[in-house]
């Protein structure tokens, strides 16, 4: 292939989020994700890879993390909440440790998910500790842009980040870096297993909540659940997260037309956003138009990335339905004051848009 022919075909090649939906449907079992990876490793040696939109190398190799150039605000989120939670930054040791993730520890449009993994590890009495500057991203835009050589130094740093704290659980509440650190960070380091279970947080919290270390009060409500791609496809997690959702009395619970292994994805996955956003938009309203279908006035999900794009473009398109993370879901309903306001606003927006 000439190198004209080249540089079109890479187009291409970054213009999948990695969803993995291609491998449900293969009828031989190709692995097309990780083909995609490597196509893009053999873009990147040779310069053929499409222009990112930021300089989110940059930001990685100096600030490691994809937004901004030091690591010092990853506790941003963490300055509004009241003082008592601040106890979890200064910790040398705790049983559990919470990795917060890029996106949720830099766009403020997601502040709300660690927030409330805060307030709910706080109800349950987990003895839990968060890394803060020490938190590095977990490489995966790396992987995913083709980059995976530069992924040894992120993964060595959090692994051995997470062991000085001697934690015995990892808990990711984006499914991405769950996926990474169960799956990709043994390639990283030299010890078979970990010393620490990895687990994500809709896992943790299924627990938590069938020993009823949270209460769930009522909602009359119609909700519907969107699949991540990492959490759903790439680690087999289906049935937890709605799980949890039947444990919540009152709730109409509505399935979208794809969901489980065929969910369609938000578009916000595979580092599209950061190469082609246009596209994004586009693959984002698709889903948009889905939790429509369902009529659900709430639409969980379990990924702080999932979250921020479909809320924000939902925004966007003035639609009236509630996307919430599970955990911001949870809290809501752990207690009865604020689980009735919430039902009340979710009747108000509903008769609103019937008259
Ligand atoms: S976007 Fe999803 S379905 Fe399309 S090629 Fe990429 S992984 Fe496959
Ligand atoms: S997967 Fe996404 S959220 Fe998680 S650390 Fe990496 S960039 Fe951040
Ligand atoms: S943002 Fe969510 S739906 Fe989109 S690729 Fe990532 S996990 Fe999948």
């Amino acid at each position: 292939m000439d190198q004209e022919r080249l540089k079109n075909f890479s187009q291409e090649v970054y213009q999948c989020t990695l969803c993995g939906h291609c491998e449900v449907v293969c009828p031989v079992n190709i692995h097309s994700k990780e083909i995609r990876i490597a196509l893009r490793e053999n873009m990147v040696k040779g310069d053929l890879q499409p222009a990112l939109q930021g300089p989110i190398l940059e930001n990685l190799q100096q600030g490691r993390n994809v937004t901004y150039p030091t690591n010092h605000d990853r506790l941003l989120w963490l300055q509004n909440m009241p003082k008592i939670f601040r106890h979890c930054t200064h910790k040398t040791h705790a049983e559990v440790v919470y990795f917060v993730g890029c996106v949720a520890s830099f766009f403020p449009a997601t502040y709300s998910i660690p927030q409330a993994m805060l307030i709910l590890l706080e109800k349950a009495k987990v003895d839990y500790g968060i890394l803060g500057p020490e938190e590095w991203c977990c490489g995966w835009p790396l992987i995913g842009m083709g980059m995976e050589e530069k992924v040894d130094e992120f993964a060595k740093h959090n692994i051995e980040a997470v062991k000085a704290m001697g934690a015995t659980t990892l808990i990711c509440g984006c499914p991405s870096c769950y996926h990474v650190w169960k799956n990709l960070y043994p390639r990283f380091s030299s010890e078979k297993e970990f010393p620490f279970e990895i687990i994500h947080s809709a896992d943790y919290f299924l627990e938590l909540l069938k020993e009823e270390r949270i209460p769930l009060h009522a909602l009359e409500a119609t909700v519907t659940y969107h699949d991540p791609c990492d959490l759903g496809r790439a680690s087999g997690i289906y049935e937890p997260p709605r799980e949890i959702i039947r444990m919540v009395s009152g709730i109409n619970f509505v399935e979208m037309r794809h969901h489980k292994q065929h969910a369609t994805c938000c578009g916000g996955g595979g580092d599209l956003e950061m190469f082609f956003p246009k596209i994004t938009k586009d693959i984002v309203n698709l889903k948009v138009k889905e939790i429509e279908e369902t009529r659900a006035e709430v639409v969980l999900s379990a990924c702080q990335q999932c979250k921020r794009t479909i809320a924000l473009n939902a925004k966007k398109m003035k639609k009236k339905f509630r996307v919430l993370d599970l955990l911001e879901f949870i809290l809501i309903l752990a207690d009865p004051m604020r689980a009735l306001t919430f039902e009340n606003l979710l009747q108000k927006t509903s008769s609103s848009e019937q008259g």
